[in-house]
C-alpha cells in the first residue's frame, strides 16, 4: 500500500526535475556563442590551428598523429584544393556549452591531471600541472568541440559541413575514454535539436571502434537512429551499448576493402529506408585503413575515398543536411587519405571547398 501511493508522488516529482533541466538545457544552448553566422565566401570547412596538440613531446607517446587535423588542411591547400581565407574557425566551447550534456561533476574530474592522462591514455600527462593539461589538451578539445557543434548549422545552411576535427564517439555525458574527453557529437545534436527546429538525426560512425559514447547519451531516444558499422573485437566492447544501436554492422578483423564496402551499401539501403532523418552526422574515422594497429580492418585509401562518397550520396539521395567529423585514424599517413578522399568529393562535384583545383 505504502508503496502505491508514493509513487505518483515521486514520479511527479521525478518529471518536474526532468522538465527543470530541459528548460535548463534550453536555455544554455540559446544563449550559446558557438552558433554564429558564416558569410557565404566561406567554406562549410571548419578548423582552427589551435586544434592541434603538440606539447613536451609527450603527444608521440600516444600512437594518434596528434596534428593530422592541421596535416589535412596543409594538404588540400597546398594542393590549391581549399583557400586558406575560407576556412571557418569556431568558438570554443565554454563550461556552460558543455553543461548541455555534460555533468557537472565530470567536468569537475577533467581538473585532475590523472583522470586526463587516462581518458587520453598518455600516462605521463598525470605528472603534469593541471593548467598546463588544460591549456595544451583540453583547450584544443573544446575548440573542436565548437566546431562539431557548428557544423550542424552550417551543414543545415549549405547542405554539408565538414568539421575537421571532433568525432570523440566514447565519450559520453558523464565518462570519457578511448582518447575523447567530451561528447562533442551528442552536443552537436542536442544544439541542433533546440536551434534549428530538428527532430530526427541519424549518426552513422564508421570509424573502426564501436561509438559506445553517442549510444549511451542517446538510449532509448526515438528521435536518433544509430548506424554504427565497427571491429567487435577491438576496444571499447562496451556490450551494454551496443543494446542501443539501432543498425548495428559488425566488420571484423581483416576485413578486406570489397567486403567492407558491399556491406555499407546494404546497410546504407536499410537505413534509407528505416529512418527518415532531417540531420546526418557522418563519423567518419579512417583507422580502418589497412596497416592501422588499433582498426585492424583492411580497408584501402582509395576505400576510404568510395565510403565517404557513398555516405554523401546517400544524403544528397536523402536531401539531409550532413555533418562529417574526422574522429580515430591513428597512422600517419591518415591525413593524406583523409584530403585524397576531400578532393575526390570535390571532384564528384560533392563539396565545394573554395578553392581553385
Ligand atoms: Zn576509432
Amino acid at each position: 500500500m505504502s508503496t502505491q501511493s508514493s509513487t505518483p508522488a515521486l514520479s511527479s516529482s521525478s518529471s518536474s526535475i526532468q522538465s527543470e533541466a530541459e528548460a535548463l538545457r534550453r536555455n544554455r544552448v540559446l544563449s550559446s556563442k558557438l552558433y554564429f553566422d558564416v558569410p557565404r565566401n566561406k567554406a562549410p570547412i571548419i578548423y582552427s590551428p589551435v586544434y592541434d596538440i603538440a606539447f613536451f613531446g609527450i603527444e608521440k607517446l600516444h600512437p594518434f598523429d596528434s596534428s593530422k587535423w592541421g596535416r589535412i588542411c596543409k594538404f588540400l591547400i597546398d594542393n590549391g584544393h581549399l583557400n586558406k581565407n575560407c576556412i571557418v574557425e569556431p568558438e570554443e566551447a565554454t563550461k556552460d556549452d558543455l553543461l548541455v550534456v555534460h555533468s557537472e561533476v565530470y567536468l569537475k574530474s577533467l581538473k585532475s591531471s590523472l583522470n586526463v592522462s587516462v581518458i587520453i591514455e598518455v600516462p605521463p600527462v598525470a605528472l603534469l600541472p593541471n593548467f598546463l593539461v588544460q591549456k595544451n589538451v583540453l583547450y584544443p578539445f573544446r575548440k573542436q568541440v565548437g566546431g562539431t557543434i557548428l557544423a550542424a548549422k552550417l551543414a543545415k545552411e549549405r547542405g554539408w559541413a565538414i568539421n575537421v576535427g571532433g568525432g570523440f564517439h566514447h565519450c559520453c555525458a558523464t565518462k570519457g575514454g578511448g582518447f575523447c574527453v567530451y561528447a562533442d557529437i551528442s552536443l552537436c545534436i542536442h544544439y541542433a535539436f533546440i536551434r534549428l527546429n530538428i527532430s530526427r538525426v541519424m549518426i552513422i560512425d564508421l570509424d573502426a571502434h564501436q561509438g559506445n559514447g553517442h549510444e549511451k547519451d542517446f538510449s532509448g531516444d526515438s528521435r536518433v537512429y544509430i548506424l554504427d558499422m565497427y571491429n567487435p573485437d577491438i576496444y571499447p566492447f562496451d556490450y551494454e551499448a551496443r543494446g542501443y544501436i539501432n543498425q548495428k554492422v559488425e566488420v571484423r578483423s581483416g576485413t578486406s576493402t570489397n567486403d567492407y564496402l558491399m556491406k555499407l551499401d546494404a546497410a546504407l539501403k536499410v537505413a534509407g529506408s528505416m529512418f527518415d532523418p532531417e540531420l546526418l552526422i557522418y563519423n567518419a574515422g579512417t583507422d580502418i585503413l589497412d596497416g592501422d594497429p588499433l582498426g585492424k580492418l583492411k580497408v584501402s585509401p582509395d576505400g576510404i575515398a568510395s565510403r565517404d562518397e557513398k555516405v554523401f550520396r546517400f544524403a544528397r539521395e536523402n536531401s539531409v543536411p550532413l555533418v562529417m567529423v574526422t574522429s580515430g585514424g591513428y597512422m600517419k599517413s591518415s591525413a593524406k587519405v583523409i584530403a585524397d578522399s576531400l578532393v575526390n568529393l570535390s571532384k564528384k562535384c560533392l563539396v565545394d571547398m573554395g578553392g581553385s583545383p
